[in-house]
């Protein structure tokens, strides 16, 4: 199944379509809901497509909540655990490592919080000025309430964080590094075992933020070294609008830590219903309040395409379609005022390109109206596109760009447009 690696990139759109039908994934293509009349989507890092089970999958659920009513926790908090483990097959944790559990913004504030109680008596955060701003809200809030310093390292936001950089500003007064893994606007990875080799050599925990790294780039957390993780399931891992997001705790450490959310979902003998919280021996403790289990259900069938393709297979052609875009877009769209505004090193792009253009926002808007490419634009300039490896081809990647290319071309794009709030 690695046949991608090697051969040549397309270098017309027959060649596109010809990797196309000895893509050996193309079949899952049709294990999502496409519209194929509709416009090419190059937005499933914002929110992944819908597949074809997930409907069944809910319904399943339903009529469990249907017929067997409150008798229906017994399995429904199993099934809690094992979705969290098949999250961290894609992760390479281990099983009872990872839960699924409120949104990614809470549980980076619980495990941050987690984090400094158990590093008490030093005073810095480091953070990345470029992440995604719920976690860089998050860090801000946290340190503001307890007198601590947030630093966050400034960083060219093409080339993105560099884990030396973080390794140069560590001293045994840090607690905490918390950064992405995957940065959000332009794509750029971190080497997460050498990030985390230098924060524990200073005796600092580090929690990385996944959210566009899971289902997309391979990462071994065990091997890194990681201690903390958290991330979204809506995005590469398909669960559909507002899914509970995951979190990671190195099990090592489970029973050192403590999150600040104290529930009874958390609770060592939950139905003991006793005077005092006393958190349960495992990954449980890192649970608040009573899980969505309607919204488990379509997490379930959102990742499992991916755990039948597996990182490695999905990382291969990732990796291809997006040399491919880069390549069309130094070929295509360079020459119409567009810059790469990702990594100029490929070994340092993940899932997705990010490009900037002085009319980024109307050329993101004319590619919807016309009904041609799903895009997202982030301010102030730069557009995002992502080749979501399950359901894109290269002939999408191929597309896609003669579309912008058109559009970068058109006096329309020079017009002034009024902002919408979700791009
Ligand atoms: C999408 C994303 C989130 C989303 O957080 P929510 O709490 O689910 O809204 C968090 N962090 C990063 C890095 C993201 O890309």
């Amino acid at each position: 199944m690695t046949a991608f690696a090697t051969a040549p990139l397309p270098r017309s759109r027959d060649d596109a379509l010809a990797e196309d039908l000895a893509d050996p994934l193309a079949a899952y293509r049709g294990a999502f809901r496409i519209d194929e009349s509709g416009p090419i989507y190059l937005d499933g890092n914002s929110l992944g497509r819908q597949p074809e089970a997930t409907a069944p999958a809910v319904g399943d659920l339903l009529a469990e909540w249907e017929h067997e009513l409150i008798g229906g926790w017994q399995g429904w908090e199993q099934r809690l655990f094992a979705v969290g483990d098949e999250v961290a097959r894609l992760l390479g944790a281990r099983p009872g490592e990872v839960v699924i559990s409120d949104s990614t913004t809470v549980n980076c504030y619980k495990l941050a919080v987690a984090a400094l109680d158990a590093r008490p008596g030093r005073a810095r955060v480091l953070g990345d000025a470029n992440d995604f701003p719920t976690v860089r809200y998050v860090l801000e809030g946290i340190c503001a309430s307890r007198g601590l310093r947030l630093e966050l390292l400034e960083n060219d936001p093409g080339e993105g964080l560099d884990e030396a950089q973080v390794a140069a500003a560590l001293d045994e007064d840090v607690a905490l590094v918390c950064v992405s893994g995957t940065n959000y606007r332009s794509g750029s990875t971190l080497d997460l075992g050498a990030l985390c080799a230098a924060a524990h050599g200073a005796g600092a925990l580090v929690l990385v933020d996944l959210s566009h790294t899971a289902g997309s780039v391979p990462v071994d957390l065990e091997r890194a070294g990681v201690d903390l993780a958290v991330g979204c399931t809506y995005k590469y891992l398909n669960g559909g609008p507002g899914a509970p997001a995951w979190l990671y705790v190195r099990s090592a450490l489970q029973t050192q830590l403590r999150q600040p959310i104290w529930g009874w979902w958390g609770q060592k003998d939950q139905f003991a219903m006793g005077p005092h919280y006393d958190p349960a021996p495992g990954i449980a403790r890192f649970l608040t309040g009573s899980p969505t289990m309607l919204a488990l259900a379509a997490v379930r069938a959102g990742i499992a395409p991916l755990l039948e393709v597996g990182m490695d297979t999905l990382w291969d052609k990732t990796r291809r379609l997006v040399a491919l875009l880069a390549r069309r877009v130094e070929e295509r769209c360079v020459g119409l005022g567009a810059r790469l505004a990702s990594p100029s090193d490929p070994t340092r792009r993940g899932g997705h390109l990010a490009i900037a253009h002085e009319h980024a926002f109307s050329a993101c808007r004319l590619l919807a109206e016309r009904g041609l490419v799903i895009v997202d634009f982030r301010g102030p300039d730069v557009i995002r596109l992502a080749p979501v490896a399950i359901s894109t081809r290269a002939v999408d990647v191929w597309d896609a760009i003669e579309h912008l290319a058109a559009v970068l071309a058109d006096p329309a794009v020079r017009e002034a447009r009024p902002r919408t709030r979700f791009t």
